[in-house]
């Protein structure tokens, strides 16, 4: 069939997270959708989230879960459809899951598991999908106002005026979105273009551009929940640690995070760093605790100075972190091969200042080609935060990563796909 001629109550532009749920909630109420997908299928961010296994949520989810220059903005979407609402939909599916630390649920068995269920709720309604179609741009008809029903008095023989007019109508605004190979109209557009992260899973910057043509604000945007890089000096340091994790604490602009480190052959990943990295700016410093479970270090090397006096410090100290990463601090120090007894108080000082606030200034993060998303986006000022609805234009909406909205590591952002994806689908309703 020719969708090209028909006229859709709403277009989806990204078959992501929030395009599916946008979807599926629009046409479950009998809404005529089409989603325009430019991979070759559907939900390939879903997909790879979570290693495979798809964190789809967290059992504890609010605002202070996420960043946004309006940090209210997320509150209602989050309450709108849950984090409950999800795993309800996940368990009528029969999809086995489980729970890690933090709250953290994925997939038992694979995030396709997932991406079918959702695909599965898309076939029951009316909804095409069509994949492999780039959308390039968009052309929008505000509609007319006219008004309806008039009433008309005789004045005298020749003259009728118009009175009481019983209703004003607005012709439905329309959006005409052109892609690589048709053109297709409707009278609600979503933009769910996602963020910059991982441009081989099909990010754009379309959501950006459109946003703008509308008259939207887009905020700056940093690449976020990635692995930071360490300038050149510690690199030589550290390059040979690459593969070496550990748990540890990761401080920056005053916000701190528990959790794993891993030394890469250019700096610093894992899910602690990870955090970090959405509260990091460039030319700002991080800080890293190597050993939290030593509270205090310079007491606990005092300790060691009388039990292993004659032992080396670097084997000493390689009893609250791993070796390599000990030899390497021990090293940096001018410890040696000294022996705990023989460290000075002036290197001890030294050395504890490394192991509990070891401080640098990354050269950057790892950057769009491997960050998980894209803090920044589109502003939420004008956005209602009720439905997701452009204030601006009538019939617009925004859903997903492309709002600057993110998440913290746990599940949140897919959380807010879902959530801010149900509540633009149940937004396009009001606008039959
Ligand atoms: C490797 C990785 C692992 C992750 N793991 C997790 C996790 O476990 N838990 C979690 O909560 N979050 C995770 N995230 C983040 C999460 O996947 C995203 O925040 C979420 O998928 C965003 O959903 P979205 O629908 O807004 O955008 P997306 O899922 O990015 O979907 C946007 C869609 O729009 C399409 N598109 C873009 N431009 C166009 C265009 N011009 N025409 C047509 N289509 C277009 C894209 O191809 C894409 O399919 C992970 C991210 C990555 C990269």
């Amino acid at each position: 069939m020719d969708q090209s001629a028909t006229l859709f109550d709403v277009i989806i532009i990204g078959a992501g997270a929030a395009g599916l749920v946008c979807a599926v909630t629009a046409g479950n109420r009998g809404h005529k959708a089409l989603i325009l997908e430019k991979n070759t299928s559907a939900g390939k961010k879903i997909l790879a989230s979570g290693g495979g296994r798809c964190n789809f949520t967290n059992l504890k989810v609010s605002s202070a879960d996420y960043v946004s220059e309006d940090p209210d903005f997320c509150t209602h979407a989050l309450n709108r459809f849950k984090n409950t609402d999800f795993i309800n939909w996940v368990q009528s599916a029969h999809i086995e899951f489980f729970t890690k630390d933090k709250g953290q649920l994925f997939c038992k068995k694979t995030s396709r598991d997932i991406l079918n269920m959702l695909v599965t709720k898309l076939d029951k309604q009316r909804v095409t999908l069509l994949t492999s179609t780039n959308v390039l741009s968009v052309q929008h008809d505000p509609g007319r106002k006219q008004v309806t029903n008039l009433t008309l008095t005789r004045l005298n023989s020749s003259v009728m005026r118009e009175m009481h007019p019983r209703s004003v109508d607005f012709e439905i605004p329309i959006f005409t979105v052109k892609t690589d190979n048709n053109t297709f109209s409707s009278k609600n557009l979503v933009i769910a273009t996602g963020g910059l992260s991982c441009p081989h899973l099909g990010s754009s910057d379309l959501g950006y551009r459109l946003a703008r043509q509308f008259g939207h604000k887009v905020t700056k945007r940093h690449p976020a929940l990635a692995g930071v890089i360490f300038p050149a000096a510690l690199k030589n340091h550290f390059s040979k640690l690459a593969g070496v994790s550990l748990d540890a604490v990761v401080t920056t602009a005053g916000k701190s995070f528990a959790g794993g480190i891993l030394f890469t052959h250019t700096g610093l990943s894992g899910p602690a760093v990870f955090n970090a990295s959405l509260f990091w700016n460039p030319h700002e410093s991080l800080s890293v605790d190597f050993a939290p479970s030593c509270e205090d270090f310079k007491n606990w090397l005092n300790g060691r100075k009388k039990t292993d006096n004659k032992k080396q410090a670097c084997t000493v100290l390689s009893k609250i972190m791993p070796a390599n990463l000990a030899k390497t601090l021990c090293a940096i120090a001018g410890v040696g091969k000294l022996t705990t007894g023989a460290v000075s108080h002036h290197t001890a000082a030294q050395l504890s200042t490394l192991v509990k606030e070891f401080s640098f200034v990354p050269v950057a993060t790892a950057g769009f080609a491997q960050a998980e998303v894209t803090r920044g986006g589109v502003a939420t000022t004008h956005i209602d935060p009720q439905t997701m609805e452009s204030t601006i234009v009538r019939g617009l909406f925004f859903a997903g990563e492309v709002l600057d909205v993110t998440g913290t590591l746990g599940g949140y952002n897919l959380q807010w796909a879902w959530s801010s994806g149900y509540v633009a689908g149940l937004g396009t309703l009001k606008n039959p």
